[in-house]
């Protein structure tokens, strides 16, 4: 384990003068500290994947604490699909049943670096999140700047990435629970996932998907794939709902209506194309309207 800690502060889309509130205090109570660095960056979903705040990112070494506006889930393996691999680190701000022993690993193998990724969205104030910071900084000692920072931070210490960023939707992986089924790869019509060079499924073009389409984290039977931005939380990443939750409970909610026919006649939806209508004995029996409302009601639907 290496005795550098670097914190990474992300900002929401939405800038709420509550958020403002939220992240300014963090900021606060970081900033001047010598026992850790700061970064500061756009919403991490939305991070282009050659840019500089990316680009940042790869450059530390160490482990890192990460606050952002995503389930840590979701945010972890968002680093990992950007090359920033690690094992996820406990907290006692994450619950117990959130922690799911995740390990990225880069083509070096899993990495000893550990990642604390903490949700933005749960914290009131700042204070928990610093007396974490403060319980993880405290196992790591005092540190020099490292290089990468020091070169690009300004006067107070901090690194701001801000850059231009637009809003992305596109699934994340969880390769901890992948079983390489490559149901993904042939359900999608548009490409965007491929197969790496040991075989292994991943997302090759994520701005190929079609936006707001969450359709094949309905068919993958493991829950490994995320839509970090969506409402549903078992889409979005929540771990406390358990792999294919969602996909049974559609099941029960929606009679005789299979994961595969809604997830087909989701996909259906966000591209026009005929052949992706659902198939013989699934919801293209049901009047286009009523599959309308049924496909628009699966957001609502109780996890
Ligand atoms: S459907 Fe799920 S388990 Fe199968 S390859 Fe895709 S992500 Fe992995
Ligand atoms: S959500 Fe739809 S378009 Fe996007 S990757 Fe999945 S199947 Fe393809």
């Amino acid at each position: 384990m290496t005795d550098k800690l670097h914190v990474v502060l992300c900002r929401d889309r939405h800038d709420s003068s509550s958020q403002q509130r939220l992240f300014q205090q963090l900021f606060d109570g970081l900033s001047g500290r010598g026992d850790v660095t700061v970064s500061l960056l756009p919403h991490l979903y939305d991070l282009p994947p050659d840019g500089k705040a990316i680009r940042h990112l790869r450059s530390l070494e160490g482990d890192l604490v990460v606050g952002c506006w995503l389930y840590p889930r979701a945010a972890f393996w968002v680093l990992d699909a950007n090359d920033i691999h690690g094992r996820m680190g406990a907290s006692v701000l994450v619950p117990e049943e959130e922690l799911d022993d995740a390990v990225s690993a880069g083509s070096a193998g899993p990495s000893q670096r550990v990642i604390w990724c903490f949700d933005l969205r749960r914290l009131d104030d700042a204070g928990p999140l610093l007396a974490e910071i403060d319980r993880i900084a405290a196992q790591h000692g005092e540190v020099a700047r490292p290089a990468a920072v020091a070169a690009v931070a300004g006067g107070n210490g901090h690194v701001d990435l801000d850059e231009p960023v637009h809003r992305r939707w596109y699934p994340v992986v969880d390769r901890d629970r992948c079983g390489n089924c490559l149901d993904c790869l042939n359900f999608c019509l548009f490409g965007v996932f491929g197969v790496d060079s040991e075989g292994h499924v991943f997302v090759e073009s994520p701005d190929a998907c079609k936006d707001g389409c969450p359709a094949c984290s309905r068919i993958c039977s493991q829950g490994a794939i995320m839509f970090p931005d969506h409402q549903n939380p078992g889409i979005a990443g929540d771990p406390s709902v358990p792999p294919g939750q969602f996909n049974v409970d559609l099941v029960q909610l929606f009679d005789a209506a299979r994961p595969q026919d809604l997830a087909e006649a989701e996909r259906a939806r966000f591209t026009g194309n005929p052949a992706a209508e659902p198939r013989e004995g699934g919801p293209q029996d049901t009047p286009r309207d009523d599959l309308d409302g049924l496909v628009d009601g699966l957001d609502d639907a109780p996890l």
